[in-house]
């Protein structure tokens, strides 16, 4: 797997642009965001890896 390429955010997979904007904080998956590509304006899911989610873990 790679991944850590420095400064690059999500990238569209169906058109490869990263003109894209968040959509939803959540998708199907609780570690997954939804977001517009405004190149062929369709939403897609992106997994989040940068911020912890925002609800507490169970302890
Ligand atoms: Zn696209």
């Amino acid at each position: 797997m790679s991944k850590r390429t420095s400064g690059e955010g999500p990238r569209c997979p169906f058109c490869g642009s990263q003109d894209v904007e968040l959509h939803a904080l959540f998708g199907s998956l609780m570690l997954m965001s939804q977001y517009y590509c405004n190149g062929c304006r369709t939403v897609f899911e992106h997994i989040r890896d940068d911020e912890p989610p925002a609800f507490p873990q169970e302890r």
